[in-house]
């Protein structure tokens, strides 16, 4: 087997949609093609959002669309474990890391805080944190302590992170810019994305991270992270996002493009043809089984700008 490991990393906050599955197709052809292996991560960092019986259905989906995977979920693994809300200790051990290696601070901002009126708002539509709380006093930090537990963020340098997307091309972002300083852990104990996923990824031996070009603009926080940790850069695709007739994009609500719906409409080959299509990997919607599309898969098929849900799939006359 060769040495490429792709993975899919669902939340189980919901069942999986159209847009999820469309992923995880691009994520296993592109592992498959390579001859690699495959990892199922379910990050269920949220306790709030997440739910096991969602996890459990995700993998229903999966095996059912004809994707499998050699480690994660509840088959288990050598990298065990692959469920997120049981990697606290690891999580820990590598934030102590990284606040040995760059400035990480304690946060006492409030969402209200954040998004003051001034806040330059960024392409993702989040915003660029000031870096007050980076100035504060180590007295006028403890004297808040006090009153409010504080989020830890880590302190970004003027630094341009750039790296070659298999299915973008050359991205590039300007840490401080364009990010700022990030939150590593929240006010409420649980650990950032952003921390986890360059955790597990590096642990389950992860090469290539295939995901939605929503996460396009996290990955430069995400290797500044590998490299205060000194942990290997994956190869990185971001995937168009699949969006509805009218632009905007698709929800874990959205019930005629939930697994629910889909499975009543179609066969698992007919629903992977129409990803395929939709992927460029076919001139057509024909029903194709995902191990047929992994033999002629390629990332130069794959469109960059987002996909609009042809109405044949939404259900809509
Ligand atoms: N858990 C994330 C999501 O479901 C994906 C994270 C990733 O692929 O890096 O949106």
């Amino acid at each position: 087997m060769s040495a490429v490991c792709g993975r899919f990393a669902p939340s189980p906050s919901g069942r999986m949609h159209l847009g999820n599955i469309f992923c995880a197709l691009l994520a296993w052809l592109s592992a498959r093609a390579a001859g690699g292996r495959f990892v199922l991560r379910i990050e269920d960092l949220d306790p709030q959002r997440c739910k096991p019986e969602y996890a459990r259905l995700l993998e229903e989906d999966l095996s059912w669309l004809g994707l499998d995977w050699d480690e994660g979920g509840q088959r288990g693994g050598i990298h065990a474990p692959y469920y997120q809300s049981a990697c606290g200790a690891l999580y820990e051990a590598a934030l102590q890391k990284i606040s040995e290696r760059a400035r990480v601070y304690p946060c006492f901002c409030s969402r209200a805080d954040l998004h003051a009126a001034n806040a330059p708002h960024l392409s993702d539509g989040t915003v660029r944190y000031s870096g007050r709380c980076a100035r504060l006093s180590p007295g006028e930090a403890e004297a808040l302590r006090q009153t409010r537990r504080p989020a830890l963020r880590v302190a970004v340098p003027q630094l341009e992170i750039a790296f070659h997307d298999l299915c973008r091309g050359a991205v590039k972002q300007d840490l401080a810019a364009e990010c700022g300083d990030f939150i590593l852990r929240r006010s409420d104990g649980g650990f950032a994305y952003q921390l986890a996923v360059v955790v597990d990824d590096a642990r389950m031996g992860v090469t290539q991270v295939v995901r939605g070009g929503d996460l396009l603009s996290s990955t430069p926080r995400q290797i500044y992270l590998q490299r205060l940790l000194g942990l290997p850069e994956p190869h990185y695709a971001h995937a168009p996002l699949l969006v509805a007739q009218n632009g905007a994009r698709l929800s874990k609500r959205e019930q005629s493009l939930g697994m629910d719906a889909l499975r009543a409409c179609f066969s698992p080959e007919e629903l992977t043809g129409w990803l395929a299509f939709l992927a460029g990997q076919q001139a057509s919607p024909a029903p194709v089984s995902a191990g047929a599309l992994a033999a002629r898969f390629s990332w130069a098929r794959v469109p960059r700008a987002d996909i609009v849900v042809p109405q044949e799939l939404t259900g809509q006359p």
